[in-house]
């Protein structure tokens, strides 16, 4: 489970956090914000923000 806050209702909650479902929970829109820190995010969902927005200033290796 993942926090999140709803940027449409502004409702905030828990929800399973996966790679292909964002929307909020309780009224279905995209605009949510999760509010975890990245820590905590999947390995996947991380690699999908590092590939999305490249730094170079912290670099990851396996
Ligand atoms: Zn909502």
């Amino acid at each position: 489970m993942a926090r999140f806050r709803c940027g449409t209702c502004s409702r905030e909650g828990e929800f399973a956090y996966d790679s292909q479902h964002h929307e909020c929970p309780r009224c279905g829109s995209p605009d949510v914000m999760s509010a975890l820190g990245i820590d905590e995010l999947p390995e996947e969902f991380v690699q999908m923000l590092l590939q999305a927005d490249p730094l170079d200033d912290e670099k990851n290796e396996d």
